[in-house]
């Protein structure tokens, strides 16, 4: 659904340490905020007029896309009067904030994979709209003791033809460093002998301390000039954050083309704020002196309480008003249970211990340190200094944790691809051809599992799906004269082709082209070695989960979404129970028996339920896995903004961090082989719906329960008005393509089914899951 320009994107961190602040807030926490980006000034008095003024006038229209010519030439004058800077009125464009401008400036330079050279600690969105754009950041690690400057040598060293930008942010956003005039000049000159774009992103140039000298680096020399994009805004400056009034100026052409961005996407910065702009800009300056002095006390006092904390080193910033002090020495300590191992852990511990919210390095690409704001009131930074500096000398030393060593394998794709399921044998045979031509003998794998009696051979070259169908199955003679009832080809880089699957019913082959994804593999081999098994043995395919009890099972069917995975794991907690299947079983109707055995040798689990279900994830640390997440640009569990990732907090991995990620699980290990049972008698069978007006547990007759299955008919939890309707028989959503026949056979099975079992639906809707647990187990005597 989502395009994967977006997929390598993160929400700002910041945010989710906000989520989890507001909630603690909701709860009555006194929350200190040393999180804010932003003045906690008011906008001044004649700004806010001149706006009030705007909306009397009626100046409420769409103006030019690039500014009126008053806040334009009002920002004329300002570069003029305070850098000696001339620029035409074709030179700048006012966008709906410097981060609007920052990003119209990327859309404007930047080719596919063109680099740009961002120097960490940067501001969170550099690297993230240069993503957006399909640039690529390069990331520069400035060092602590040049004061994260970056230096010519680094700077040197990380060019090549690719690079295309520079973006140099002074003073900087999260540590208040500011350049020098030498070094800007010395650094702007190797980038203008290169070619580059510079970006100034000169928006704090206004906040800076004890006399430090601020120089716009165009106003360096023309030549330099010619080559850069300043960037700077009213927000800081001036309290107009939430005004939205950002400008660059650069060189006409790129000028032009930021225009034509902008004329499609926002048209032009708000009127009203526009006419406010221009009053910042051109009214008198004395206010932000008033500012700048309120934080600079600020400051001395929070760098002064910082650096009385062991172990903290903090660097005296020039600007803007932030703190960035080291903190990594606290990096391998804990208190009362809760272990810091990165910036992200500290800032979760002070917001629950402390409730003081900060925010991680790590959001800045400096996990070494934590950036403070100190734009909040001198009684909050006194009351949350303490509180900080408390918490802190409770940590004590905790012993080096060992990183687990997952056996794990990102695919690619993450999930099932899309496939044509009635392919004729001419294009299988085409296929075939193709998919041998790509598996030259030195990377080639093969192996036939034994599916209950039926044999599905796997050709591949990719390690990862050999692994997992070794592991996955019982083995069946491997050489010799045997012909597999069912052939799966899983071939990764054929050069041409997209992710994609084929499916040939007279042939028995599937065909899996660029996907090196073992769920569908799985759920392929189970289906062809399903429609084999009904066919030639007599013996029923039935997709569910079996429990049993003394010998007689219980078998759920559900579709996707109704909590089966859950209420299967659930139920294994009782004393009694074994576990049969999680997933699939081959039934065999003997007499008034359906006698139900497990085909898969391990089992493919879910890791996601490790969040309600911990003792899992001990499990599945010991199993085979695939894509589970191990960082944080991986996870894509986005359903809760502020749910907590593990991987913030120091664990390496996260078995929740998407619902991609599967276990190949050992079915001995969930509760001793006591509790397991390879084949048993189903007994009940228990369909999960969710049917809010209904009763939680309800006796089906057969033919109900026939039809039930057959026509596919259930209530999904979501959707307007819940109402019933058709899908493919939800019996098996993965059952390849068997026309008619099949179609028969499956009905004919599942009323052999339901003549010796009973049936009920069970409604996950009607009361809490583990009190419908405890209905479903009386089910069985
Ligand atoms: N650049 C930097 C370095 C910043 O810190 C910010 C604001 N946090 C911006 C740009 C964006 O400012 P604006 O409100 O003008 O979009």
């Amino acid at each position: 659904m989502i395009s994967n320009r977006i997929g390598r994107l993160e929400l700002s961190p910041t945010l989710r340490i906000n989520a989890s602040a507001k909630a603690m807030k909701a709860d009555g926490i006194d929350v200190i905020d040393f999180s804010v980006g932003e003045p906690d000034f008011p906008t001044p008095h004649d700004i806010k007029e001149a706006g009030k003024k705007a909306i009397d006038d009626n100046f409420t229209g769409y103006t030019a896309n690039d500014g009126i010519p008053e806040l334009k030439q009002a920002i004329r004058n300002r570069l003029k009067e305070d850098h000696g800077l001339e620029y035409k009125m074709n030179e700048i464009i006012v966008s709906c904030g410097a981060k609007h401008s920052l990003y119209n400036a990327f859309v404007s330079i930047l080719n596919r994979d063109e680099e740009v050279i961002i120097p960490a600690p940067y501001w969170v969105s550099y690297p993230q709209q240069v993503l957006m754009v399909k640039g690529k950041p390069r990331i520069i690690q400035t060092r602590e003791e040049n004061d994260f400057r970056l230096t010519p040598d680094e700077l040197k060293a990380n060019l090549n033809f690719n690079t295309k930008a520079i973006i140099i942010n002074n003073p900087s956003n999260p540590t208040g460093s500011a350049y020098t005039r030498d070094q800007l000049q010395e650094i702007s000159e190797i980038a203008v002998s290169e070619g580059l774009i510079i970006v100034a992103d000169e928006i704090y140039e206004k906040v800076i301390y004890d006399n430090y000298k601020f120089h716009a680096i165009a106003s360096l020399s023309d030549k330099i000039k010619a080559k850069t994009i300043l960037i700077n805004g009213v927000s800081k400056s001036y309290s107009m954050t939430g005004w939205r009034i950002g400008y660059a100026a650069a060189p006409r052409e790129i000028v032009a083309a930021m225009s034509i961005v902008q004329s499609h996407t926002t048209s032009n910065a708000t009127s009203i704020s526009q006419k406010a702009a221009a009053e910042a800009l051109s009214g008198h300056q004395s206010e932000i002196n008033q500012m700048v002095s309120e934080f600079q006390a600020r400051r001395n006092y929070m760098l002064n309480k910082l650096r009385r904390i062991p172990g903290v080193s903090c660097r005296e910033p020039q600007g803007a008003f932030y703190l960035f002090p080291n903190t990594s020495a606290y990096y391998n300590t804990e208190y009362a249970g809760m272990k810091i191992r990165n910036s992200y852990g500290l800032a979760y511990y002070l917001l629950k211990e402390a409730a003081v919210a900060i925010v991680p390095g790590s959001a800045f690409g400096a996990d070494d340190n934590i950036r403070l704001s100190y734009a909040t009131s001198m009684d909050k930074i006194e009351e949350g200094t303490d509180r900080i500096i408390e918490a802190m000398a409770k940590l004590k030393e905790s012993p080096k944790y060992k990183r687990v060593a997952l056996q794990n394998v990102m695919t690619h794709p993450r999930g099932t691809v899309e496939a044509n399921t009635e392919i004729p044998i001419v294009e299988r045979d085409a296929l075939v051809q193709e998919a041998e031509a790509n598996l030259p003998y030195d990377r080639y794998f093969e192996w036939n599992a034994n599916i209950n009696g039926i044999i599905i051979q796997l050709r591949t070259n990719v390690p990862h799906l050999y692994d997992f169908w070794v592991e996955n199955w019982y083995p069946a003679q491997l050489e010799s004269d045997l012909e597999p009832h069912g052939v799966i080809y899983a071939v990764d880089g054929v050069p041409g082709r997209t992710p994609y699957g084929y499916y040939c019913p007279e042939m028995k082959t599937a065909i899996l082209f660029n996907t090196s994804y073992y769920g569908q593999v799985r759920s392929w081999a189970l289906a062809m070695a399903a429609q084999a098994s009904e066919r030639l043995l007599d013996v029923h395919g039935v997709r569910a989960a079996c429990i049993d009890y003394g010998g007689k099972a219980l078998a759920l069917i559900a579709p996707k979404g109704l909590k089966r995975g859950s209420t299967f794991i659930r139920m294994l907690d009782d004393e009694k129970a074994r576990f049969v299947t999680n997933d699939w079983v081959f039934v065999r109707y003997r007499g008034n028996e359906a006698v139900a055995d497990a085909p898969e040798r391990k089992f493919y689990f879910k890791t996601s339920i490790a969040k309600t279900f911990p003792r899992y994830a001990r499990i599945f640390d010991r199993s085979k896995c695939e894509n589970v997440v191990t960082t944080r640009a991986d996870w894509t569990n986005m359903k809760e903004l502020g749910d907590e990732c593990p991987l913030d907090l120091g664990e390496p991995y996260c078995y929740w961090g998407s619902e991609d990620s599967r276990a190949l699980v050992d079915p001995a290990w969930i509760n001793g082989p006591g509790h397991y049972s390879k084949r048993s008698r189903i007994d009940a069978v228990v369909f999960l719906v969710h049917e809010p007006n209904n009763p939680a547990v309800e006796k089906l007759s057969a033919e109900d329960a026939l039809e039930f299955i057959t026509e596919g008919k259930y209530r999904l939890p979501e959707g307007p008005g819940m109402t019933p309707y058709k899908v493919q028989p939800f019996f098996n959503p993965y059952l390849l393509a068997g026309g008619i026949d099949q179609e028969n056979l499956q009905r004919r099975n599942f009323h052999q089914l339901f003549r010796v079992a009973r049936a009920f639906k069970a409604n996950i809707a009607a009361i809490p899951a583990e009190a419908l647990k405890s209905r479903i187990r009386e089910l069985i005597g």
